[in-house]
C-alpha cells in the first residue's frame, strides 16, 4: 500500500523484499480467505485496536475502512461482508488480494527486487540517505535514496518473512522498541483433560478472563483446543491481556460458561426434566450426552470426581449443583502463551510517539518513514490489523515532509 501511494503520488519507487515474492504473510491471512478490514463504524473501529488506538486514528482518518473496501472493488476484487462486519473477498483467496496489490503498484510503476535482504539504513546528520541490502546472489550493496519507508511486519509467523528487522533498523536509527509480545496467540493450560479435548471447537460460549481473581475481560464466540493450545477467536482476543499478565507474573484463569443462552435456574429445570424422562438406570455420561458434545463428557465426569457409568438415579441434589456450577463455569488456570511461530500478530514495537502521527515519519531521523506491524499497533481479530496496515502505509506513501 505505500509502495502503490508513493508511485502514483509521482515518486519512483523500489520495493526490496527479502522473500520470493510480496505479501507472503497477506497471503494466509484469514485461514486463506484473507479478512482484509471491518466495515465497523469509526467508533466501534477504534475500540479495537488495543495499544496506541489514539495515534491511530490520523492514519484512519487518511484512509478508513471504506477506503480500503472501495479501493479494493475498484481493483476488482468483489468483496463479501460477513458475521461481524468483517470484509473478505468474494472468491475466498487471499492470493486475490496480494495480487491484486502487487498488480496496482506494477501499474504505477512500482519496481520489485525479491530475494534481497535489507541489512540497515544508511544515516547522516539526523537524515537518511539509503539502505544496505545483500542482493540475491549474496553481495552486500548500497541502494542511495532520500526516503524510506520501513514497513518490515512483526516477528510472529517468521517464515512469511517478518523476522523483526524493522525494529533493529528502528533501534540503530535512535528509536525506542516497546517491549515485543505474541498477541492473538493461542493460551496453555495445565488442565489435566485438555489433551483429550484437541480438535474440538466450542461455538457459543461466554469466556472470562481472571487476572489475580478479578474478572478483566469477558467475550462472547468461539474457542477451540488443539496441541498450541487454547485458541478460537475468543482465546485469541484474550490473549492480549493474558500474555501481559502472565509476562508481569500474575496468576490467570479463564473460565468458560458453557451455557451462556441459560441461567442456573433455568439449566436446573432443564436437567431435572432431562433425569426424570431417562430411565433409572441409565448413566450418567448420558446425561451429559444430553448437554454437551461428546469429547466434553469424560472431562466434566472427571471434574466432578463422578463416575461416567454412575446411574442417574444415585445421582444427588449437591451432584446436580456442582454440574450447574460447572456448566457455568468451567475454569482452566492459564500457565503459558504459544510462542510468535503461532501468534497472529506481534504487539510492541516503534514507539509511536517517536513518530509524526499526521505523516508516520520518524522524528528522530528526517525521510524515514514507519508503517504497518512494526510500529507499536495491534488489534482484535476481525480485519482490524490489515487495515492497520493499509491506512498507516496509505499515509507513510505519501510521504509528506
Ligand atoms: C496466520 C495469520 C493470519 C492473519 N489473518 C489476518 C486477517 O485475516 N485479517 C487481518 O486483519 N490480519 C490478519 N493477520 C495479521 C496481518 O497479516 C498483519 O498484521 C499484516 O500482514 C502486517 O502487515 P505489514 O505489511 O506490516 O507486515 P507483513 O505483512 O509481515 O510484511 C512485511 C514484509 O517485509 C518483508 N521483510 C521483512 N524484513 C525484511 C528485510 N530485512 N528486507 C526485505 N524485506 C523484509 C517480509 O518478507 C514481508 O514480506 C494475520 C496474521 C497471521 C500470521
Amino acid at each position: 500500500m505505500a509502495a502503490g501511494t508513493a508511485a502514483q503520488e509521482g515518486k519512483s519507487v523500489l520495493v526490496i523484499e527479502k522473500m520470493e515474492k510480496a505479501g507472503r504473510k497477506v497471503r494466509i491471512t484469514g485461514k486463506g480467505r484473507c479478512n482484509l478490514t471491518n466495515a465497523r463504524p469509526p467508533e466501534e473501529f477504534a475500540e479495537q485496536v488495543r495499544t496506541n488506538a489514539d495515534f491511530f486514528s490520523t492514519a484512519f482518518a487518511e484512509f478508513n475502512n471504506k477506503a480500503t473496501i472501495r479501493f479494493f472493488e475498484r481493483l476488482g476484487v468483489k468483496l463479501d461482508f460477513e458475521r461481524g462486519d468483517r470484509v473478505f473477498p468474494h472468491s475466498g483467496k487471499a492470493w486475490d488480494v496480494a495480487n491484486a496489490l502487487e498488480e496496482w503498484c506494477r501499474d504505477n510503476g512500482v519496481e520489485f527486487w525479491f530475494h534481497t535482504r535489507v541489512t540497515g539504513l544508511l544515516t547522516l546528520g539526523g537524515k537518511i540517505f539509503g539502505v544496505r541490502y545483500i542482493n540475491r546472489r549474496g553481495f552486500e550493496r548500497k541502494e542511495e535514496v532520500a526516503q524510506v519507508i520501513v514497513a518490515t511486519g512483526g516477528v510472529s509467523y517468521p517464515a512469511t518473512g517478518s523476522t523483526g528487522d524493522g525494529y533493529t533498523f528502528a533501534s540503530e536509527a535512535g528509536h525506542e522498541i516497546e517491549p515485543l509480545r505474541p498477541s492473538l496467540t493461542p493460551l496453555v493450560s495445565p488442565h489435566p483433560q485438555l489433551k483429550t479435548l484437541h480438535g474440538l471447537l466450542l461455538r457459543n460460549i461466554r469466556a472470562t478472563l481472571y487476572v489475580d481473581d478479578e474478572a478483566v475481560r469477558e467475550e462472547f464466540g468461539e474457542i477451540g483446543f488443539s496441541e498450541r493450545g487454547i485458541e478460537g477467536a475468543v482465546a485469541l482476543r484474550m490473549s492480549r491481556d493474558a500474555v501481559d499478565a502472565l509476562i508481569d507474573g500474575w496468576r490467570v484463569k479463564l473460565s468458560l460458561d458453557l451455557k451462556p443462552a441459560l441461567t442456573a435456574e433455568i439449566l436446573q429445570e432443564r436437567i431435572r426434566r432431562e433425569i426424570a424422562e431417562m430411565p433409572a438406570e441409565e448413566f450418567f455420561a448420558e446425561l451429559l450426552r444430553k448437554l454437551l458434545p461428546k469429547p466434553l463428557v469424560m472431562p466434566v465426569c472427571k471434574e466432578l470426581d463422578i463416575q461416567s457409568k454412575t446411574y442417574i438415579m444415585r445421582i444427588t441434589d449437591t451432584e446436580i449443583d456442582r454440574l450447574i456450577a460447572l456448566l457455568k463455569g468451567f475454569v482452566l488456570p492459564i500457565s503459558d502463551y504459544a510462542p510468535f511461530e503461532y501468534a497472529v500478530v506481534t504487539a510492541g514495537g516503534v514507539r509511536c510517539d517517536e513518530v509524526n502521527r499526521y505523516t508516520m515519519e520518524s522524528l528522530k531521523v528526517k525521510g524515514l518513514y514507519f508503517a504497518g506491524e512494526v510500529l507499536d499497533l495491534d488489534a482484535n481479530t476481525g480485519g482490524y490489523n490489515l487495515q492497520i496496515a493499509f491506512s498507516t502505509g496509505r499515509l507513510a506513501g505519501l510521504l509528506k515532509q
